[in-house]
């Protein structure tokens, strides 16, 4: 078949499957409040969990850093575009994770498939759970290391795992791979027990909190923090600045022998263009936010709070998240999109998640809340979802 005539195919089948994805197009900035497809939208589909992304003190540390360093980076960071933005940004990822040091990526997809494949090769073995985000999943099986995935959160399972892989190996070495909070489900990893495991097989454990920091711990350090575990426990910590920072970009923090082998050895951090300084300016900004107002963490509480009292009573499953991704199981593709497009209707925009980034019959609303948000906002969307949900 013809190439174009084989890819036409294969499209077809997404739509057939409702699986099908569309892009919309938002004319406004990030904010409960925007303009999506040319419509007032209230949105609860961005990761902007403590509404950092618009915040006046970002955006002037953004324009101030841009005036003064240009656009773009120029360079790699080994090259010559490694600035002294970026520099500061790193010492304050290190002092706020309480980790010796913390090296930036262009993205979080970016940070996990350098880490991995830096750190892993033929002779290692990988164990993940398997709902895993696509990034650390992709990284396992492109670092060439014995590779397998354990059920979702059972420490038992990952043990059964982590006994068959470790016996196997002669040369090699571990590493467990989890979220910290899942991006599609909102739970967290029992992370305590799974640094236990990781020592217990000399393995390293590496935790994706792309969702918790900002968001969870006293300080918003995220969970690993939140759970009180060292550099020690978890010696590989990835962190994202396009959630709840509002930017962009991501960053590895651990040991200083970690953040200089991935310098070293880490292609997808050495081949690549610096990100441009005045965005790590404007993360420093969000970091400074994060720490001077903990009232946005509170708020955000709050908030997730009341959705969750509330929404118990919904004819649909609420997934166990006290994070501010809140999923509303739906289960067929089908059904999932008729609601998101029934809410679509009614001003209300959710996230219609779909297989392969959730399991068969898992499709669900993905809800996110924000500090950003009021409380009216809450209650419009509790009212639509149960007029929708209901008939
Ligand atoms: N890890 C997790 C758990 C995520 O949810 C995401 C983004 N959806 C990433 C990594 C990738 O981060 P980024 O968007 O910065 O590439």
């Amino acid at each position: 078949m013809e190439l174009e005539a084989l890819l036409s195919a294969r499209l077809s089948e997404r739509k057939r499957e409702h699986r099908y994805r569309y892009r919309r197009v938002l004319s406004s900035a990030q904010g409960p409040r925007g303009v999506v497809d040319g419509k007032a939208m209230l949105s609860f589909a961005s990761n902007d969990y403590l509404g950092l992304a618009n915040h006046p003190k970002v955006t002037e540390a953004l324009t101030a850093a841009a005036k003064h360093c240009g656009v773009g980076s120029g360079a790699s960071h080994l090259v010559n575009g490694h600035s002294h933005e970026h520099h500061q940004l790193e010492e304050a990822l290190a002092e706020f994770t309480g980790r010796d040091r913390a090296l930036l990526f262009g993205s979080g997809y970016m940070a996990n498939l350098a880490c991995i494949t830096a750190l892993m090769s033929r002779s290692d073995w990988v164990l993940e759970d398997r709902l895993n985000h696509a990034s650390l999943l992709d990284a396992g099986l492109h670092s060439g290391a014995a590779f397998k995935r354990y059920q979702h959160n059972s420490v038992g399972d990952a043990q059964k795992w982590a006994e068959r892989l470790s016996g196997k190996q002669v040369s090699g070495h571990g590493m467990i791979v989890t979220d910290g909070v899942f991006s599609m489900d909102g739970d967290v990893a029992p992370l305590n027990a799974l640094s236990d495991l990781a020592q217990s097989h000399n393995a390293w454990l590496m935790v994706d909190d792309a969702h918790g920091f900002g968001v969870l711990g006293p300080k918003g350090a995220g969970c690993v923090d939140d759970m009180g575990l060292s550099q020690q426990q978890v010696p590989i910590l990835m962190g994202t600045l396009g959630k709840a920072l509002g930017c962009y970009g991501a960053f590895i923090a651990g040991s200083d022998v970690l953040i200089e082998s991935l310098i070293q050895f880490a292609r997808p951090y050495i081949y690549t263009t610096a990100t441009p300084p005045a965005i790590a300016a404007a993360a420093r900004a969000a970091l400074k936010l994060v720490e001077l107002e903990p009232q946005r963490r509170e708020c955000l509480n709050q908030h997730i709070a009341y959705f969750r009292r509330e929404a118990e009573h919904l004819p649909v499953t609420l997934l166990p998240s006290h994070s501010p991704i809140q999923p509303l199981l739906i289960g067929d593709e089908e059904s999932t999109m008729a609601i998101a497009q029934g809410l679509e209707s009614r001003g209300i925009l959710v996230g219609a998640i779909r297989p392969p980034t959730v399991p068969n019959g898992t499709a669900r609303l993905r809800i996110t809340l924000s500090a950003s948000h009021t409380t009216d906002d809450i209650t419009q969307l509790l009212e639509v979802l149960h007029s929708h949900l209901s008939t």
